[in-house]
């Protein structure tokens, strides 16, 4: 029983920790590109340390921490001590609570300032490509060439496939500017398909191996497609619906984060 407490308490203090450097990484890289000091949104009053990971309102200006930093610490201790408890059988608990972390960066990133940045792709390719060879190595009697073949096919497919997409999400909307033009209405520069989408489903194809990028892809537009729907139902019940909102923009990214949430923990 002691012992269960303190492993408890061991994977609060950690998810806790990973809160901060979510946050943070999200505080920062968005707006400098790189590790800077964090500053108030505010009043860009660079933050003391302490302050900054004491969770402090501003000593400048008196602003009070933003709500997404509340939510983060909180869900990510919450998601530690849950699957500390019950690990995901893929992954195991070090590079669960590593694969947690990337997932919580990407979603708060991209959730607000839908943006999928080059250097977070790049560091989740890494990750990536480890979790797929450990996963696929285990599902084919150790055999770590299989098991990094299979993630490396994964990751091309994942790609491949959300490139091929992006191409004809761009020819639509060539297609549409120039129906827009010659109705006299000006270009509203709308894509249907972000390009750090293509990234992130080559990072997750890494991580799912070939086996399971194509569910993940499949579940991640199923499910944004029926998001997307509901929105567009309310849209026109509230007769709110106008012809610019059936080509709104899809953030894909967090549904195939989501999707690969599920298969790798649940
Ligand atoms: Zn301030």
């Amino acid at each position: 029983m002691g012992i269960m407490v303190a492993t408890v308490l061991i994977s609060i203090i950690l998810g806790w920790f990973a809160g901060l450097f979510i946050n943070y990484v999200a505080d920062v890289l968005p707006f400098t590109r790189r590790f800077s000091r964090a500053a108030c949104p505010e009043c860009q009053t660079p933050f003391p340390l302490a302050n900054y990971l004491t969770l402090r309102p501003c000593r400048q200006c008196g602003k009070k921490r933003s709500l997404r930093t509340w939510l983060v610490q909180i869900l990510t201790v919450a998601a530690f001590a849950y699957f500390w408890l019950f690990p995901s059988k893929a992954l195991g608990i070090p590079l669960g609570m590593l694969v947690l972390i990337y997932f919580g960066i990407i979603t708060v990133i991209d959730l607000e300032h839908r943006l999928i940045l080059h250097p977070t792709s790049l560091a989740g390719a890494v990750l990536g490509l480890v979790v797929g060879t450990y996963i696929h190595s285990r599902l084919n009697g150790n055999e770590i060439l299989i098991g990094l073949g299979k993630s490396l096919l994964g990751g091309v497919v994942g790609f491949g496939v959300m490139f091929l997409l992006y191409q004809l999400g761009g020819l639509v909307a060539r297609y549409r500017a120039r129906r827009l033009q010659t109705a006299g209405q000006a270009d509203d520069q709308e894509e249907a398909l972000g390009g750090g989408d293509v990234y992130l489903a080559g990072v997750l194809g890494l991580m799912l191996g070939l086996d399971f990028i194509g569910i993940a892809l499949a579940y991640g537009v199923i499910l944004g497609g029926l998001v997307s729907l509901l929105f567009l139902t309310v849209l026109l019940v509230r007769r709110r619906y106008s012809n610019a909102a059936l080509m709104t923009f899809i953030p894909y990214g967090p549904y195939f984060i989501l999707s690969a949430f599920y298969l790798l923990f649940l």
